[in-house]
């Protein structure tokens, strides 16, 4: 079978569309029984629709297994099984019904030229150019490529000029992830781009730390991205470059994504995570709301990530922290420092911390050319010494969280490059590496079944891993 028939379950058929009974007489109505059919599949166990799904999907993890390493090895099938919220359920594939043709290119050949191949007519054949040029900008075919082509199934037992199989569908592959599918339907070619299956196998990986996360992470042979990723997803609850103890220690569940044995891109992610940290245990859960666009969070369900950036600016150090009261070196005298000095070097981009609005943008006597931006009714940050603004950074104008405002430097009273940073909550200074801020979001109700439900599954995951 064609590996890109099987892939996206939710967009997989274009024949489910409210109204398309009414063009058809109620007796001959084909697509209505197909819908019915595939609704009825949907009300079957998970059980028996995860077993389907396994015999269609293929599996390239087979014969490489390693039964005495703690790895364990799940195809997607088995991961949506386990793992996963149940995926909804697969529509009949029209292009399944189809005859099937592969068709490689030759040099120099033609989509029209591929298509007269299989006796398309050339009425037929402009109408399908056109509709593959609009979506990929050029009929142009590279030297090799596969062309999938999909023919009305009675008609194309023995193809001649004079009974021409009707041709329902086209597919290229786009890149390793994505296939391009154009598909005749009742309304005219469709186009769809969908992502192709892939393997999943969910590891596990261990290690207690001394030094540094990413000096025993390395040491315990764990991939570096997975260190990165674990680094960014605690990074408002602990510094792990810093503030790691003798006795710390974490597990971390992850998947690697392959396609036919080549990892595929972004191939690692952490599912879940187990953090000790000076006797605290810190857990992170993977969640997606919406597919393809998960979260962290924690066991109660509140995101791991903030609205707002936990420091403006990449910076060399922090050589003022904030104080009620501390000697100036200009004034030479006791004054409180409301704010946090980052030390970076002149020119490095200054970033807003959460999205707002310009407040103001200009000079402001010791402060320098400083900027100060509302973020919602609570809470307002400063930026001051800055060396210049970045374009278009004006009072009223809007900025989201990460957008670069400006450019440290030394203007006002300040005795080198840094940023001079303040958070203001309800007109009062803050500290703004104390402070905690409101979560990004929450699992809201609705979701909290479902979330439970991955939660438990993943710690046992996790309970299983080998210390190391
Ligand atoms: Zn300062």
């Amino acid at each position: 079978m064609h590996p890109g028939t099987k892939s996206d379950r939710s967009t997989g058929n274009i024949f489910i569309k409210p109204g398309c009974g009414r063009f058809l007489p109620r007796s001959l109505n084909f697509f209505v029984w197909l819908w019915i059919i595939t609704f009825l599949s949907a009300l079957l166990p998970h059980e028996v629709r995860g077993a389907k799904q396994k015999t269609v999907r293929k599996d390239t993890s087979k014969g490489k297994s390693a039964p005495a390493s703690p790895v364990r090895k799940l195809t997607e099938a088995a991961v949506h099984k386990t793992l996963l919220p149940p995926p909804i359920p697969s529509p009949v594939d029209p292009l399944e019904k189809r005859e099937h043709v592969m068709h490689r290119v030759r040099a120099g050949e033609t989509l029209s030229q591929v298509l007269a191949r299989y006796y398309v007519p050339d009425a037929e054949k402009q109408f399908w150019a056109r509709s593959i040029m609009r979506n990929m900008g050029s009929p142009v075919l590279a030297a090799g490529k596969e062309v999938h082509l999909y023919f009305a199934k009675p008609a194309f037992k023995r193809p001649s000029r004079v009974a021409p199989g009707t041709l329902k569908a086209i597919e290229f592959d786009q890149s390793d992830a994505f296939t391009l599918t154009w598909e005749k339907g009742i309304r005219g070619i469709l186009f769809q781009k969908r992502e192709k299956p892939y393997d999943v196998e969910l590891k596990t990986v261990s290690a207690s730390l001394e030094n540094s996360l990413f000096e025993d992470g390395l040491k315990a042979g764990i991939q570096p991205v997975l260190l990165s990723q674990l680094a960014e997803i605690f990074t408002w609850d602990v510094d792990l470059e810093k503030d790691i103890r003798a006795g710390d220690s974490f597990k971390i569940l992850y998947e690697q994504r392959s396609r036919k044995g080549q990892e595929t891109k972004a191939a690692l992610r952490i599912l879940a995570a187990e953090l000790i940290n000076a006797g605290q245990k810190l857990t992170a859960i993977y969640f997606e709301k919406d597919k393809g666009q998960g979260n962290y969070y924690n066991l109660q369900g509140r995101s791991l990530a903030r609205s707002f950036l936990r420091f403006p600016l990449e910076f060399t150090a922090i050589t003022s922290h904030f104080t009620e009261s501390r000697f100036h070196p200009i004034l030479r005298t006791n004054l409180p420092h409301p704010g946090v000095d980052f030390a970076a070097q002149r020119g490095t981009p200054i970033h807003a911390v959460g999205d707002g609005i310009v407040a103001e943008a200009g000079w402001n006597g010791a402060y320098g050319k400083a900027i100060d931006l509302k973020h919602d009714a609570t809470y307002t940050s400063r930026y001051a010494h800055m060396d210049s603004f970045a374009d278009g950074i004006h009072p009223g104008i809007a900025v989201t969280k990460g957008q670069v405002i400006g450019y440290v430097g030394s203007t006002g009273r300040a005795t080198g490059p840094h940023l001079h940073f303040e958070l203001y909550k309800d007109q009062q200074y803050i500290n703004p590496l104390s402070v905690d801020f409101p979560a990004d979001e929450i699992i809201e109700p609705a979701l909290q079944k479902m979330f439970e439900n991955q939660m438990r599954t993943y710690l046992v995951e996790l309970t299983s891993a080998p210390q190391s």
